[in-house]
């Protein structure tokens, strides 16, 4: 498919691509693939305002009516996922299977919301007092600002979204200004499933704002979006949960990782092998799950180290939208120069490299692709602590459990952490009190490719925030408590005597 076809399948006009202000650039080439508008200060006030109308609207509407909507919204994205995973490819340089993986899980988390629109359920609660009841019910919040990192420029706005339609709200998305067309091509997708829903969901339920950061702050300083769900850089979330905070507005961040494996004496190095490529090279290591730095037991060392090093001398890097190939390039300059960086500082510190260096050049002279990096580390030193958003793998050898687990969560991020053992007792501790400190501990499994129906997210300066499966809905809804008396007497809770009789 070609870009004109692939604009077309996704109604991208000329009026919409190419009339604008924000150029977007193709990290497979360094080509123009994009001019798009950009929203002004008072056109975002209007889209806040505008959201809240809906809101108003749209919280009436009976949850499984409003089911049906991302019912709809699945359908067309079944339609549209290999146009909609091309896109994807093409700007923001992931490799087209994981384009198409990325719209495969849009079209789970509608199936998943679908489902939770015939529940939302609460609790009923044994009251201490005669003939009385106490239930719990969760209620809409408003508006949910939605601000979307490069490297996953679709599914995270569908995680947010498919739940955030169904708990009675209203959305409001600000993508990487990397990314927008990605985003303006999911607005026209969610505007037809709401032509076919018909009249009783409100305009700008769904919104897009285009900008760069000074667009996303806007947002996250005003009242009127109750809820900030944040996916991006640590740095990032930094300021924005601290703006959220002060105005007691509820955050969800989902933010940087340091993710590592453990790669122990009774591992099937074969599994584990395939585990640890996928994570550290997949998404040229552009992934907030992507593996970072791997414990391997001196055991094992000598036969998977050298395997790894051979592997990554071989793979096919290249045209994210070759089929062949199964590394694309950096999103930028930027990124190449922070990945280099980190490279001298390993090296400073001891660090034995293998890859890591420019490649392509002559054929893609405004593209950063590069070698995935391997650097095999003698003692855990400061520039492991860092995330460097590259394909650096820091391999670390090991002798004892209860230390390479110390040493995995000696970082500040908290995101996805996983063992390769075959040892059940080592498998239990990992994922016990004193094993992995992360939101996400793998046994058998790689750190990145999560399913959407766990809650998603990390500790640490990853955010703390969960998304996705699970009881994740709760974030976009209010708690309730509400107590019922069916009873003639108004008897105290706790047993109070507030005796008023002689009055
Ligand atoms: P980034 O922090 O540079 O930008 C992310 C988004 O935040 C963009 O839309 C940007 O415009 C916006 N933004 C930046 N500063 C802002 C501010 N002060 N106020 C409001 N909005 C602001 O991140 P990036 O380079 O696009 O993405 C890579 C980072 O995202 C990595 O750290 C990666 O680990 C992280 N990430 C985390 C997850 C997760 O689920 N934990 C998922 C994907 C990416």
């Amino acid at each position: 498919m070609d870009m004109k076809q692939i604009y077309r399948q996704l109604g991208l006009d000329d009026n919409t691509v190419n009339q604008g202000g924000m150029t977007v650039i193709s990290p497979t080439d360094g080509a123009v693939i994009g001019a798009v508008k950009t929203h002004n200060s008072a056109e975002i006030e209007s889209i806040i305002n505008n959201s809240q109308v809906a809101f108003k609207q749209w919280r009436d509407v009976p949850a499984p009516r409003r089911g049906e909507l991302i019912r709809l919204l699945g359908n067309i994205l079944r339609e549209k996922k290999e146009a909609l995973g091309s896109l994807v490819s093409l700007e923001s340089g992931k490799i087209y299977q994981e384009g198409l993986g990325e719209v495969q899980e849009m079209i789970d988390i509608c199936d998943f919301a679908v489902g939770l629109s015939r529940q939302l359920y609460g609790l009923t609660i044994a009251s201490e007092r005669p003939s009385h009841k106490m239930r719990e019910y969760w209620q809409p919040m408003g508006p949910i600002g939605i601000i979307s990192a490069f490297n996953f420029p679709v599914a995270v706005w569908a995680w947010n979204t498919a739940l955030a339609i169904v708990c009675g709200n209203s959305v409001i998305w600000k993508p990487s200004e990397k990314t927008p067309l990605t985003a303006l091509a999911c607005q026209n997708i969610f505007a037809q499933a709401l032509v076919e829903f018909g009249s009783d969901a409100p305009a700008n339920l769904s919104q897009v704002i285009i900008g760069d950061r000074a667009a996303g702050e806007q947002m996250v300083l005003n009242k009127k979006v109750p809820v900030i769900s944040a996916t991006g850089s640590t740095a990032m979330g930094r300021i924005v949960g601290t703006q959220v905070a002060q105005r007691f507005g509820r955050s969800l961040l989902e933010l940087g990782g340091n993710n590592a494996i453990i790669v122990a004496p009774s591992a099937d190095l074969s599994i584990a092998f395939q585990g640890i490529f996928f994570g550290a090279v997949g998404t040229c290591g552009q992934r907030c799950t992507t593996t970072r730095r791997i414990f391997v037991h001196a055991d094992v060392y000598d036969e998977l180290v050298p395997k790894l090093k051979h592997a990554y001398g071989q793979v096919k890097i290249g045209d994210p939208l070759d089929e062949n190939v199964l590394m694309g390039p950096l999103i930028d300059a930027d990124a190449f120069d922070k990945m280099q960086l980190a490279l001298t500082t390993a090296r400073q510190n001891g660090g034995d490299i293998v890859g890591g260096e420019r490649i392509l050049t002559e054929q893609y002279p405004e593209a950063y692709y590069v070698k995935p990096a391997l650097v095999e580390m003698q003692g855990s030193v400061d520039n492991i602590r860092e995330e460097t958003f590259a394909p650096i793998l820091y391999v670390f050898k090991y002798t004892d459990l209860d230390d390479a687990i110390n040493r995995q969560n000696d970082v500040p991020q908290g995101l996805s952490s996983a063992i390769f053992t075959r040892d059940v007792l080592e498998a239990e501790i990992f994922t016990s009190e004193s094993g992995s400190d992360c939101g996400i501990a793998n046994v058998n499994i790689g750190t990145s490719g999560a399913e959407i129906g766990g809650a998603f997210g990390g500790e640490k300066e990853t955010g703390g925030g969960r998304e996705s499966g699970s009881d994740a809905w709760k974030v976009y809804m209010r708690r309730m408590t509400s107590t019922l008396n069916y009873s003639k007497e108004l008897p105290l809770a706790q047993g109070i005597k507030f005796d008023f009789s002689s009055l």
